[in-house]
């Protein structure tokens, strides 16, 4: 089994139902286990500004399938919740994003491990290190002082 960290967010048809039904769906992915989440996070879209605000959360499982068979389950799940991207960091019913999985860096045309934004998201780092206050995010220093180096901030509130 390996411990993989999921993104997960939402802008589009009531997102607050959206992202709870996406997390509570990674336990049924086959040979997975949902083992912690994050309270959910309001944010601003970071990018076009005319499109409604995010919820994002972060979620922990544990999990039998390689790297890029998550990577097919979560396409998966993101069609059967929807989604239909429509511009560049534009608005989405979901977006499930492998964060971490183990240690594992992979850099192949579907899948950058660790995911290439992760150090330079507040959405990502406030509710990972909620989750896990000493997560090592691998080449990169500790999460409190990626939360202090942010240059930009996303999060409005807890919700
Ligand atoms: P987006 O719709 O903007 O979330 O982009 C999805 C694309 O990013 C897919 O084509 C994936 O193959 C690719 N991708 C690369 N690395 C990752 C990752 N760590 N998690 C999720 N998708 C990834």
């Amino acid at each position: 089994m390996t411990l993989a960290y999921i993104g997960i967010g939402s802008n589009l048809s009531e997102p607050t139902k959206q992202v709870r039904a996406a997390i509570l769906n990674l336990d049924s992915l086959p040979d997975t286990d949902l083992i912690a989440q994050s309270s959910l996070y309001c944010s601003k879209p970071q990018g076009p500004q005319d499109q409604p605000d995010f919820v994002n959360a972060v979620a922990k499982i544990n999990t039998k399938l390689k790297p890029l068979e998550l990577l097919n389950e979560l396409q998966q799940q993101e069609k059967e919740q929807g989604k239909v991207k429509k511009r560049h960091w534009g608005e989405r019913v979901i977006d499930l994003d492998i964060l971490l999985f183990a240690d594992e860096i992979i850099s192949s045309e579907k899948l950058t491990l660790p995911h290439p934004q992760i150090h330079l998201r507040d959405f990502v780092l406030l509710p990972l290190a909620e989750i896990e206050t000493k997560i090592v995010i691998p080449n990169q220093p500790p999460i409190t002082d990626l939360i202090k180096q942010l240059v930009e901030t996303f999060v409005e509130i807890k919700i």
